[in-house]
C-alpha cells in the first residue's frame, strides 16, 4: 500500500500540530513537529549560552545536539525529555532568530528528510513544503486571521500552566512571524502547488474533514 508525504506549513499557532496529529492518526502516519526540532536546538544554545551571530560557534554546538521524539511523540534532547521547556516563552522568543542561522536550517533539514524517507509521514513547520518535502504529494498552507491565533495560543498555554498575557502571545506571534517571512534562508512562504485553508471559521473537526479529502485524493489510503 502507499503511503503518501503530508506537508503543512503556515505561520505560527495557525493550527498547523491539531491539523498535522489528526491526520496522522487517521492515516497512520507519523507525525513529526518541525517546530519541536528547532526549539530543542534554542533550548541547547540558551543552556549553553551560544551567541546568535557566531555561525562557527553554532556549526560546532550542532554536533553535540541529538533530537528525537519518543513513542509518546515528546521532544527528547541528548536523551532529556524536553517537551515542557520548549513550550516557554523564553525560547519562544528565540527560537526564531536561531532558526534563522543556515547551519542550524541545514542540520535540521538533513534530519527531517531522512525521517520521511519511507513516507507515510505528516510534518508541519514552516519550509516544509518549500524545502524540505518539495515532492511532497500533498501540501497545505493554512491561515487564521491574527486575533484568533493569538486567542488560541494564549488559551494552550493557559492549559498547559504557563503563566502570559494576550498582549505578550500577541507580540511574540508578531515577532516570530515577521522573522520566519523575511529571512534570507528558507522564509515562510506558500509553495506555488500547496492547498490554503483558512480555518479561521472551522472547527478541529472540519477541518480535519476536509483535509483528509485532500489526503485520500492524494493518494493516502485510510487504515
Ligand atoms: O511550529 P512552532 O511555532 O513551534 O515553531 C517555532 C519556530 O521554529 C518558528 O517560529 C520558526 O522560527 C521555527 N521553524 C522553522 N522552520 C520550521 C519549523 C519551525 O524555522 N520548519
Amino acid at each position: 500500500m502507499d503511503k503518501i508525504i503530508i506537508a503543512i506549513d503556515g505561520r505560527s499557532s495557525c493550527g498547523k500540530s491539531t491539523l498535522a496529529k489528526g491526520l496522522a492518526a487517521r492515516l497512520g502516519y507519523t507525525y513529526i513537529d518541525s517546530g519541536a526540532m528547532y526549539r530543542a536546538v534554542t533550548l541547547y544554545f540558551l543552556r549553553h549560552h551560544i551567541g546568535l551571530d557566531d555561525e562557527e560557534q553554532a556549526r560546532q554546538a550542532l554536533d553535540n545536539i541529538n533530537i528525537r521524539f519518543n513513542a509518546e511523540n515528546r521532544t527528547i534532547l541528548n536523551g532529556e525529555d524536553v517537551e515542557g521547556e520548549i513550550r516557554r516563552m523564553e525560547v519562544s522568543n528565540y527560537v526564531s532568530q536561531v532558526s534563522a542561522i543556515p547551519a542550524v536550517r541545514r542540520a535540521m533539514v538533513r534530519q527531517q528528510q531522512a525521517m520521511g524517507r519511507n513516507k507515510g509521514i505528516v510534518m508541519d513547520g514552516r519550509d516544509i513544503g518549500t524545502v524540505v518535502f518539495p515532492d511532497a504529494e500533498l501540501k497545505i498552507f493554512l491561515t487564521a486571521a491574527p486575533e484568533k491565533r493569538a486567542q488560541r495560543r494564549f488559551e494552550e498555554l493557559k492549559s498547559k500552566g504557563i503563566t502570559t498575557s494576550l498582549e505578550e502571545v500577541r507580540q511574540n506571534l508578531n515577532h516570530r512571524d515577521h522573522i520566519d517571512s523575511t529571512r534570507e534562508d528558507s522564509p515562510l512562504r506558500k509553495a506555488a502547488d500547496a492547498i490554503e485553508i483558512d480555518n479561521t471559521h472551522m472547527n478541529r473537526a472540519e477541518q480535519l474533514k476536509y483535509a483528509l479529502e485532500l489526503a485520500l485524493s492524494a493518494g493516502a489510503v485510510v487504515e
